[in-house]
């Protein structure tokens, strides 16, 4: 997932489960009785969709660089030795998705904790998270129109779910007449027009103007992501909501040795650190394909109105502040 995303209105920094009132615990139960259904129904549609449900990992030597994103802010990239190794926390699952996806298993999923040290002054965007939870997938010879109307059938059949199994728990948190299984296709935003119109900041001006959920596509970002080298185009696309921003990101990958050892040398991203990666695409293993991780607390705190995205973890992860648990 992408990063930036300026303050909700009324952004309330979340309190650990011990100080909430009665009250606050009853909104806290409603919110996790929507996630509970958002995971039931995600995982279903996922699973009858013919994926294969794989375990995170929390250690790997490789992790996604999350370099060069325009919305990256990251204050500290935790890594450890193990075995006389260099490791580091999941950033996100990408690496790995493309390694599984090109061997032995074509159609995957995963629900991957995204360990990522946001700067401190994010903790009041209402919106960032130094801990989540992304519903990371993947799909061999796929593209991005496939993975846009697999996601927009999904984001359909899963708010005409909630709209039914969670009925009173979003009546009793006010967005049961206000979030509306949206129209299909989602519209589709290039992001160059979208800077000519808001300018440098349209991640935090476009979830102001929109009403429902909208594709962006053509972001310049990560070596994974496929660039059409002659055009300059990126075959990516980022999934905004209205009010509150990104909820997913993906795109088409690169496989081809050359683009990507040659990306990584424009970006200065360490080939070292993905040697597993590039001797696959050196043998010519690496197949194309095409995926998207959505942000699993973001995609619940849009449905259920939270007012922060650490209002719906049940030990919230707010950048600048570390707590018991
Ligand atoms: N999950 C994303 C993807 O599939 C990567 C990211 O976390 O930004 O592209
Ligand atoms: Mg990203």
């Amino acid at each position: 997932m992408a990063e930036a995303t300026e303050a909700t209105d009324a952004v309330v920094i979340p309190k650990p489960l011990g100080d909430l009132s009665e009250a606050e615990l009853l909104r806290k139960r409603q919110i996790g009785k929507v996630s509970t259904e958002t995971l039931r129904y995600l995982t279903d549609a996922f699973v009858s969709e013919g994926f294969d449900w794989l375990l995170p990992v929390v250690f790997s030597k490789s992790t996604d660089p999350l370099w060069p994103d325009p919305g990256a802010s990251i204050e500290k990239r935790v890594e450890t030795e193990i075995y006389g190794e260099t490791v580091r926390t999941t950033l996100s699952m990408i690496i790995h998705k493309l390694v599984a996806c090109s061997t032995a298993y074509p159609r995957l999923f995963i629900l991957s904790p995204n360990v990522r040290i946001e700067k401190r002054e994010r903790g009041a965007t209402g919106w960032h998270a130094y801990e989540f939870t992304q519903l990371d997938f993947e799909i061999r010879d796929a593209g991005s129109n496939d993975v846009r109307r697999l996601v927009e059938d999904a984001v359909v059949g899963l708010i005409t779910h909630l709209k039914k199994r969670t009925k009173g728990e979003l009546v009793s948190l006010g967005r049961h007449s206000t979030i509306e299984a949206p129209a299909r296709p989602f519209r589709l935003y290039d992001r160059q027009s979208l800077s000519a119109e808001y300018g440098e900041g349209w991640e935090a001006s476009l979830p102001r103007d929109i009403r429902g959920p909208v594709w962006v596509t053509n972001i310049p970002r990560e070596f994974y992501d496929f660039e059409d080298l002659s055009s300059g185009a990126w075959d990516n696309y980022d999934l905004f909501v209205p009010k509150y921003g990104e909820i997913l990101s993906g795109a088409r990958r690169e496989w081809e040795f050359d683009k990507i050892s040659s990306k990584m040398e424009r970006d200065g991203v360490r080939k070292e650190n993905y040697t597993l990666l590039l001797k696959l695409a050196r043998e010519g293993r690496l197949k194309p394909s095409a995926g998207a991780g959505i942000g699993v607390e973001r995609l619940v705190s849009w449905i259920t109105g939270a007012k922060h995205v650490g209002e719906v973890q049940p030990f919230p992860k707010v950048p600048g502040t570390v707590y018991d648990l």
